[in-house]
């Protein structure tokens, strides 16, 4: 049977309060969005329910693009009929013909926001058990958990049936929340990072440090796919690239080895921080999980984040690897993220980092270092892209 429309469930949003329509709008921005390439399909935004109209198009190639969408709770694909009783009956029976295996239990589940149809909830409840009894004379009706739940909602426009409940992703309409940079690696905890920001309603920028020629192109190559798999979520992800080479290489040069991680991170947090700046962000995400590597124990920790007053969301932070990876796993990063391709930090990772860092060491070793100067040099040299879910990708950097 082909479907004619999706209800979607809001999640939490309904919630909240007067922020209701705002959330609301986005949210149906963002399936607009992921739905693309569906042209025909319109979207109705109402106050507790969402209506896809799908004018033709096929239902089952936009059932998975909306499980990725957050702020769904549920949905349900559902046929529109005429609001006639026997039509509605007739349809009735159709859906179970098609579904029923001669096992399952089964009840009618009527709605009535149209008070003036002819059947109230009870009579219509009745009529279509009795209709799908006719046909099905052995078939158990069960009102608690049934198998099989048969939704009839009369509406002012037509009668709605539908049977199945799609779970959806939960969440937050990405962008509610406002903006923010993630600090994309290559690794495995980052794009899990950039998901759970997702889904609390951050939308993502991907800040990406490459350090030419000693990373590779297709280093490189590999933050932007993954980023692409983040891009179901949002449609989109703008991704800037950051030269980095000078940075590693006089700090290579000018300070010793133990500190080369502590202030290498620095500059990558300072540099996140310029480019949050100018692309109106409020805060930082990033993929560091506690304890994981030297650059992550607590002490660590302070010594870096000692750059910036902006708040760095860490959602891995207190999750533990085999956590991270089944996520990654979940999103569908892990087989790229595994892929060998080496790092800016794998590059010039110092023998014995520093593990406990000493702040007060840290300036002076900064000192040795124009930082101004090749912050500067950087942000002067960014290179922007927008990455979507199809395969275009354009440079966008001439017209900064
Ligand atoms: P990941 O799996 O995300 O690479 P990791 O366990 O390898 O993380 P680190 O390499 O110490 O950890 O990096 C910690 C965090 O710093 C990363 O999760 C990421 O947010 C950020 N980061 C590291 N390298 C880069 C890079 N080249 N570009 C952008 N961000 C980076
Ligand atoms: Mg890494």
């Amino acid at each position: 049977m082909k479907y004619t429309e999706i209800m979607i469930r809001y999640g939490e949003l309904s919630t909240k309060g007067k922020n209701r329509r705002t959330f609301i709008n986005r949210l149906s921005l963002n399936v607009q969005k992921s739905l693309i390439d569906f042209p025909k399909v319109k979207v109705i935004a109402e106050r507790d329910r969402m209506h896809l109209l799908l004018n033709g198009e096929d239902s089952d190639e936009i059932i998975p693009l909306l499980t990725k969408i957050f702020g769904i709770q549920t949905f349900s694909p559902s046929i529109r009929v005429e609001k006639d009783i026997e039509v509605i009956k007739q349809t009735a029976q159709a859906i179970m013909q098609e579904i029923y295996t001669g096992k399952e239990t089964f009840r009618i589940s009527t709605k009535r926001s149209d008070h003036d149809f002819i059947q109230d909830t009870n009579e219509l409840n009745l009529t279509l058990g009795n209709a799908i009894v006719d046909i099905f004379p052995d078939i158990k009706a069960q009102m608690k958990q049934p198998d099989i739940n048969l939704r009839v909602e009369i509406r002012v426009e037509g009668a709605y049936l539908s049977y199945e409940m799609i779970q959806g992703a939960g969440g937050l309409p990405v962008g509610t929340a406002g903006k923010g940079m993630l600090m994309l690696s290559g690794g495995i905890d980052s794009p899990v990072a950039g998901y759970f920001a997702m889904k609390r309603g951050v939308e993502i920028e991907a800040v990406h440090f490459a350090s030419p020629p000693y990373t590779s192109e297709q280093s490189l190559q590999k933050a932007k796919d993954l980023a692409k798999k983040l891009t179901p979520y949002v449609g989109s992800i703008h991704f800037i690239e950051v030269p980095f080479t000078e940075i590693q290489e006089e700090i290579k040069k000018h300070v010793p080895q133990g500190y080369w991680m502590t202030i290498t991170r620095r500059m990558m947090l300072r540099l996140t921080d310029a480019i949050r700046q100018q692309r109106k962000g409020l805060i930082i995400v990033n993929g560091e999980s506690l304890g994981q590597v030297a650059s992550q124990t607590l002490q660590s920790m302070v010594a870096i984040n000692e750059v910036t007053n902006t708040p760095i969301i860490r959602p891995v932070a207190t999750m533990d690897k085999l956590e991270i990876i089944q996520m990654a796993e979940k999103i569908d990063t892990f087989e790229l993220s595994i892929q060998p391709f080496e790092d800016c930090c794998t590059i010039f990772a110092p023998p014995q980092p520093k593990t406990r860092p000493k702040l007060e060491k840290v300036p002076k070793y900064e000192q040795r270092l124009d930082i101004e100067g090749m912050i500067a040099r950087s942000m002067a040299n960014l290179v922007h892209s927008d990455i979507s879910a199809s395969q275009v990708e354009e440079d966008f950097s001439d017209l900064l």
